[in-house]
């Protein structure tokens, strides 16, 4: 059977392809990325513009992970107060969504926080469309509704990914890989240490997000202001509550953001005590999300002064992951460090949002369960670095890792694994197998200073 895309064998040319990589070392794609969230989306945009063949694999119809495939409302804070701190690719696409989105109405100028970069409302539709337009750009091959389901490991070393689409099986090599897909399949596909959960094995909560329409912005507005910040319509959650009428096991709206005039999305109810990892959890966490949410519109239409008329306009596509994998890397980046506002000499990004771990079984407190969220609060201007050895899963050579399931521990992971940090963790990662598919060499080889180098070249802001 021949090519049916570049680079892309049926399951019939197999056996030759393993023949031809270990015997030729000829590879379909310098570096392939496997997931179109932000981390897969910096890597895939950086590692093309600086020369390398790439194709990306997304198993959705579209990119932007968790912000287009679950709904998530916002992005969290590009800035640490004071000044923008996730520059380069991430920057990039903020920019873009921006200029193409209906504006918001919504006016966050509360002190600390910049409107331009911190909680921007995020317009999925543009951001699929502009995310595809800088991939395709940058000269990058996208595949599309493709599943990476193995890999073939050789010698230390990722040889080829396995993918599932409609066309079948096929298998693709490459040089490099770079795993973004948020639960760090390839790590464990091909026998990489991880870790996962707490001291029980449980993870955060997770959340079906959901948009509303026929809002009324004035007055919604107004009371938005009234609650204050952190409020997050927290008088009419206390208002419900003296009532008996919250939800049950809920304890606060986790975040709501006016999207268009009469729009806004919701990250509010949670779902506890299922392994992401599990397809039968999965299944089961999905549906129990989607039997919550007649309940929570009751809630908004009830007790939120402006959305007496809301009506539900959609949810997901799917349900929101906070928690999964974490690799073990070369380092392993810490609570430790984020209370230090650790610098390394490696630093490849700098980032400074709290600690923001969600209850993984229904909280027993009267408010927020999630006090580590306020407590670690950096002041204005602080924020920690994220060195390039969080990147590197021991013993595999040429695969590097980004986005939410770099090397951590559980609470430091709370912290990166928000959009901002995974597209610098991408951009970093692509940048590096860029740069050592130009000098042939394993990831851990690469010459630090040099990709600091291009990293700030691109935008990035390493200090
Ligand atoms: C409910 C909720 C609310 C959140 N709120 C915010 C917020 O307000 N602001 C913020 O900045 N962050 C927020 N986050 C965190 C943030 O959205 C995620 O942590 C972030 O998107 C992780 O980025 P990523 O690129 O690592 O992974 P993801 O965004 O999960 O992207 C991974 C991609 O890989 C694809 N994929 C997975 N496995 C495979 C495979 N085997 N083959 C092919 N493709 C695959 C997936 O389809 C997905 O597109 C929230 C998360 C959740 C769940």
């Amino acid at each position: 059977m021949g090519k049916r895309y570049p680079g892309v064998y049926g399951a019939e040319a197999f056996a030759c392809l393993i023949q031809e990589v270990s015997m030729n070392n000829q590879y379909d794609y310098d570096v392939i990325v496997a997931g179109g969230g932000p981390a897969g989306i910096g890597a895939a945009i950086a590692a093309a513009r600086i020369g390398s063949r790439v194709l990306l694999i997304e198993q959705a119809g579209y990119l932007g992970g968790m912000a287009t495939n679950a709904s998530v409302p916002a992005f969290c804070p590009y800035t640490d107060g004071k000044r923008v701190t996730i520059g380069g690719i991430g920057l990039e696409v903020l920019e873009a969504m921006k200029r193409e989105s209906y504006e918001s109405p919504f006016y966050d100028n509360k002190p600390g926080r910049q409107k331009e970069y911190d909680w921007v409302p995020i317009d999925p539709e543009v951001l699929k469309r502009v995310t595809e337009r800088l991939v395709i750009d940058s000269a990058c091959h996208i595949l599309l509704h493709t599943v990476v389901t193995d890999v073939i490991v050789k010698r230390g070393k990722l040889a080829a990914v396995r993918i599932h689409n409609k066309s079948g099986n096929s298998t693709i090599s490459a040089k490099y890989f770079i795993d973004c897909t948020g639960d760090a399949d390839l790590v464990a596909l091909a026998g990489g240490a991880f870790e996962y959960g707490d001291q029980e094995g449980l993870v955060q909560s997770g959340t079906l997000c959901f948009r509303i329409a026929n809002l009324n912005t004035e007055r919604f507005m107004a009371y938005a202001k009234e609650c204050g910040e952190d409020g997050n319509l927290n008088i009419a959650v206390s208002k419900a509550k003296a009532s008996n009428d919250f939800i049950e096991d809920e304890r606060y709206v986790s975040g709501i953001a006016l999207q268009a005039v009469g729009v806004a999305g919701l990250n509010f109810g949670h779902v506890y005590h299922f392994n992401p990892l599990d397809a039968q959890d999965l299944t089961r966490a999905e549906l129990e999300a989607r039997a919550k949410l007649p309940r929570l519109m009751e809630f908004l239409r009830r007790y939120v002064p402006g959305a007496e008329e809301a009506v539900l306009i959609s949810s997901g596509p799917a349900i929101g992951l906070r928690e999964s994998r974490r690799i073990c890397g070369e380092y392993r980046l810490t609570t430790m460090d984020y209370y230090s506002r650790a610098t390394f000499e490696d630093s490849i990004a700098r980032y400074s949002y709290p600690i923001d771990i969600h209850a993984s079984t229904p909280p027993q407190g009267d408010y927020r369960d999630d006090l580590e969220y306020v407590t670690s609060r950096y002041q204005e201007g602080e924020a920690y670095s994220i060195p390039y050895r969080s990147l590197l899963p021991i013993g595999i050579s040429n695969l590097l890792v980004a986005g939410r399931t770099i090397s951590c521990d559980r609470a430091m992971m709370a912290s990166v694994r928000v959009m901002p940090a995974c597209f610098a963790t991408g951009e970093a990662a692509g940048t590096a197998a860029a740069l050592c598919n130009k000098n042939n060499l394993q990831c851990k080889q690469v010459k630090i200073q040099e990709l600091q180098k291009q990293l700030t070249l691109q935008g990035a802001i390493l200090a």
